[in-house]
């Protein structure tokens, strides 16, 4: 059985290759060692490399492989890095990036660290328990909040990732961005339109961005989010 999953898992890595979406060997092996069938729901396990979104309960989705790449090829992530998600969900995206930061490979005191901030309580419990039977809860901690306010004791970040979308950049996550360091965040309208955008924070008060591609997520709620 897992052995299938692992042959499925080669071909969705190889076809992201191939189109240009995975390009840097770190975030390949990653990609190649998260196993994303144990954080879809069980009657789901048999779609987990098919690249696509898939529900996980109370409306939200683990977002498609190819845009996890995408966007962990955007952050130039490194070993060691000090990562906020935005957004937990399933933790699948947490811990593909914490497979690029604290490599499993990699002796612990190199690890970089994963804080991954979730509002809807039966998904903090959904990604606590994925990403202990995948042997990263060492690696990621998932806090129950609202992440649009970023996620203060932990400041600075090196890399910021968010995985909802949001009417604008809210300003507590470039606060919390630690200079030199990116973020990438979907902005635009409710409604599943939005565009990925790549911030670069490049001085204590600046900030320059650029904008990648049109993408679909579903809403940031919260302070900094949408009201709904
Ligand atoms: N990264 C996830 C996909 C998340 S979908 C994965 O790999 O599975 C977006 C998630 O953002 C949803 O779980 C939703 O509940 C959460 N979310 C929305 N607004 C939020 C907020 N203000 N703070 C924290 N999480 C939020």
């Amino acid at each position: 059985m897992s052995e299938h999953f692992v042959e499925l898992r080669k071909k969705l890595v190889e076809d992201l290759k191939r189109r240009g979406i995975l390009k840097t060997p770190e975030v390949i092996r990653a990609m190649l060692r998260v196993p994303r069938e144990e954080f879809v729901p069980q009657h789901l396990r048999d779609m987990a490399y098919v690249d696509t979104p898939l529900p996980i309960g109370y409306g939200q989705t683990i977002s498609a492989p190819h845009m996890c790449a995408m966007m962990n090829e955007t952050l130039e992530l490194s070993v060691g890095n000090k990562v906020l998600e935005v957004g937990a969900g399933s933790g699948y995206h947490a811990a593909l990036v914490a497979e690029v930061v604290a490599p499993s490979d990699e002796p612990p005191k190199r690890w970089g660290h994963v804080y991954t901030v979730e509002i809807v309580p039966e998904l903090v419990r959904f990604a606590r328990q994925n990403l202990k039977k995948t042997g990263y809860s060492n690696r990621v901690t998932v806090i129950e909040g609202d992440g649009s306010k970023g996620y203060p004791p932990k400041a600075p970040y090196d890399r910021i990732l968010v995985t909802a979308a949001a009417p604008t950049i809210p300003q507590p996550l470039i606060d919390q961005l630690a200079v030199g360091g990116l973020m990438v965040i979907p902005v635009g309208t409710l409604g599943f339109f939005q565009v990925l955008k790549l911030v670069e924070k490049v001085g204590e008060k600046e900030v320059k961005s650029k904008s990648l591609c049109e993408v679909a997520f579903v809403p940031l709620v919260g302070e900094w989010g949408w009201r709904v």
